[in-house]
């Protein structure tokens, strides 16, 4: 069942020259208790679709088009884009709370640790006791791994790694049923990433929460997600499960990303990266927005933008995979087959074909 469905979701920056069309016509479902990865590079509207769901954007951002539905466990529902400021309180932390890349930021640097957990739970459970409050910051902080002694700590006297944490102990105060997770670990080093995404996992598994986990590094989403969305030029252009991604990616892109990193497990494979640099989001180019940077590239490529279509294991927006749908015998259900041993294969595959 979803916990979150986004519909034709568009996101515009005003700017002295035009509109920005940060993130374009999304529709993207979240389920209750997944981990949904979020890809792309910088500019790809990751992180703008990401506080749009959560009500964060400020002017010169704009939500021009769409909607954002919650579901809760008793099956109630919420417009999210329609609360009003008593309801969106409510809404943030209980329902819905975000872990920022620099926990430096998000934390206030002049009080405690503990003074920042009870600050929320005191808001938002205002029948918990004192007492009650500090006993949950106790557990809330051992939870992810710091011991309690660190409540009378201030955010500069912890690392990067327990001051991320940190951040995340406090947005799981009040068990909410998503938590966006806008790149948390970027900025630390690998084996302190390593831990905090096992920690993430262990959580999840615990709490039961949805995480929309946002990272450039399609690699790193491999490891800790169920499903992955690959943005690109505001767009969704390819989802789904990770092991579909990883065995056969559809979309060039998507296939251009996982060459842009190291792969965790597996064989090493020689770093591509995607030629030139994302598009002017003021005009984009027409047609599929990739085409200049794609090297399956095709007469007619530049013509039509391609529609986000169901494949096996997904959904693409690539006109290779066009008439891959779903058991209609196409490159899709071709792909399917290949196992993990034919990792890669997928957009190469799909380009001879079309050939
Ligand atoms: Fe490349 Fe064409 Fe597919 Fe776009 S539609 S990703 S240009 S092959």
């Amino acid at each position: 069942m979803n916990v979150l469905e986004v519909r034709g979701l568009g996101v515009d920056y005003q700017s002295a020259t035009g509109a920005v069309h940060a993130v374009a016509d999304v529709t993207l479902d979240l389920r209750r208790g997944e981990i949904l990865g979020l890809a792309g590079e910088s500019g790809s509207g990751k992180s703008t679709l990401a506080n749009a769901v959560a009500r964060l954007l400020r002017p010169p951002a704009a939500i021009t088009s769409g909607s954002v539905l919650y579901r809760r466990r008793d099956g109630t529902e919420a417009d999210v884009l329609a609360l009003g400021p008593k309801q969106l309180r409510a809404f943030r932390w209980k329902e819905l709370a975000v872990v920022f890349q620099s926990a430096m930021n998000s934390l206030n640097p002049v009080a405690t640790i503990g003074a920042q957990i009870d600050d929320v739970l005191r808001i938002h459970a205002p029948d918990l006791s004192r007492k009650a409050r500090a006993a949950r910051a106790a557990e809330l902080l051992q939870r992810v791994g710091i011991n309690a002694d660190r409540l009378r700590g201030y955010p500069h006297e912890l690392s990067g790694g327990m001051r991320q944490r940190a951040a995340i102990a406090i947005a799981l105060a009040l068990n909410p049923e998503i938590i966006i997770m806008d790149e948390p670990t970027t900025a630390l080093d690998v084996v302190v990433q390593r831990d905090i995404l096992h920690e993430i996992g262990a959580l999840r598994e615990e709490y039961g929460f949805a995480v929309v986990f946002i990272t450039h590094d399609l690699s790193l989403l491999m490891e800790i997600s169920d499903r992955i969305a690959v943005m690109y030029a505001g767009r969704v252009v390819e989802v789904g499960t990770a092991r579909a991604l990883r065995t056969a990616p559809r979309h060039p892109y998507t296939e251009g990303l996982l060459r842009s990193f190291p792969r965790l497990r597996g064989p090493r494979e020689e770093l591509l990266g995607i030629p030139g640099t994302p598009p002017d989001l003021r005009s984009p180019p027409p047609g599929c927005a990739f085409h200049p940077r794609c090297r399956h590239a095709f007469d007619g490529c530049a013509d039509e933008r391609p529609a986000l279509l169901p494949v096996p294991g997904g959904e693409v927006a690539c006109r290779l995979n066009e008439g891959a749908g779903l058991g209609d015998g196409g490159a899709g259900v071709r792909d399917e087959g290949a196992g993990a041993d034919d990792e890669g294969a997928g957009a190469d595959t799909a380009a001879r074909e079309a050939s």
